[in-house]
């Protein structure tokens, strides 16, 4: 099937205000490249997550997605039109049929308006339903959003709801104008420990009933790979992996995927044991990238080659793509293969 959205070999370089001692003395940082080569397809009805640990650039990729952010190359199609430089009504046509929803549901929600205005506000600015339908709409959102009673929630301030209720109430103002892709930057990061499943079962059921489909943003690869039919792996502004979960998570062939699998949360018995990320070594700055292969300072199975050549995302198996010179081995034998 043809993608609905697609990011065609994004770049996105970013020029850091060197500073006064900088220019005085002639050292400005570098440009800080955000996106480098980055291409993700979204199909109808599916969820792609792209997983990365801050400063991989999923964020500027879920911005470029939304067209809030314009690349310094590449394109931006939508259903196989190029919507890069789209402006006026066009852009706005546009927004309608591709929401987000963000990491901060305190943020998302005006708090001098009620929830029932704050979703009928995207029905009215896109002319979607007349003024008199404007209250069955709501309630009928919020019922497929699980608040209830429907018209107590329509009627309350975003200060007398929860995080969970709020990020609901964020979720449904998406939804409510019928987007055809949903951007969700982190969703449940925020919320409680104990309330994320119940966000994300519900993010699942609007996709079954509605047919969206979801860019799902995330750090947390067993997030990922609750929520998703594809992952793409992100490192420093590039993807590294990129392939059906099931695959990813059984065969993955970059080295850094195996790492991020080996520190995932364990699921187990219902419960969640949160570990931290811990791999070897800091991860690099987007500004001055390491040489070669940008994963190798932190690589357990570099090699001399990783320092001097870029491997590029290449097929390794059934739909999966990843980029180092050692891939079919690592699929093979994971990070035992011999050095
Ligand atoms: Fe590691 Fe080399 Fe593969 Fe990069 S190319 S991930 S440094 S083995």
């Amino acid at each position: 099937t043809q993608p609905i959205l697609e990011l065609d070999t994004l770049r996105m370089v970013y020029n850091t205000d060197p500073g006064i001692l900088a220019r005085l003395t002639g050292r400005a940082d570098p440009p800080v490249i955000a996106a480098d080569d980055v291409t993700l397809k979204l199909h109808p009805g599916q969820t792609l997550a792209v997983v990365g640990e801050s400063g991989s650039g999923k964020t500027t990729a879920g911005r470029i997605a939304t067209l809030q952010e314009r690349p310094t190359a590449g394109r931006v199609l939508f259903e196989g039109r190029d919507v890069t430089g789209l402006t006026g009504a066009a852009l706005k046509a546009f927004r309608a049929k591709v929401q987000m929803i963000f990491q901060n549901p305190y943020d998302a929600l005006n708090p001098r308006m009620t929830v029932g205005q704050s979703l009928a506000e995207p029905l009215t600015l896109h002319r979607l339903v007349p003024r008199t339908g404007l209250r069955a709409a709501v309630l009928e959102m919020l019922e497929a959003v699980e608040l209830r009673p429907a018209a107590s929630f329509a009627d309350a301030f975003p200060s007398e709801l929860s995080g969970g209720q709020l990020q609901r109430i964020a979720i449904a103002r998406a939804l409510i104008i019928k987007p055809r892709v949903v951007i969700a930057d982190e969703p449940v990061s925020m919320l409680d420990v104990s309330i994320r499943s119940g966000v994300m079962n519900l993010m699942r059921g609007l996709q079954r009933d509605t047919g969206v489909t979801y860019l799902y943003i995330t750090h947390d690869l067993s997030v990922a790979r609750y929520m998703a039919d594809r992952i793409a792996v992100m490192y420093l502004g590039a993807v590294l992996e990129e392939g059906p979960v099931e695959t990813l998570v059984t065969g993955a062939a970059h080295p850094y995927t195996r790492l991020l699998i080996r520190a995932a949360p364990e699921h187990r018995a219902g419960k969640t044991r949160r570990t931290r990320i811990r791999l070897p070594g800091d991860a690099a700055s987007q500004a001055g990238l390491p040489s070669g292969c940008r994963f190798h300072p932190r690589c357990p199975l570099a090699q001399p080659v990783c320092r001097e050549t870029a491997p590029a995302l290449a097929p390794v198996g059934a739909g999966q793509v990843a980029a180092c010179h050692f891939a079919e081995e690592v699929g093979r034998h994971g990070l035992a293969v011999p050095a």
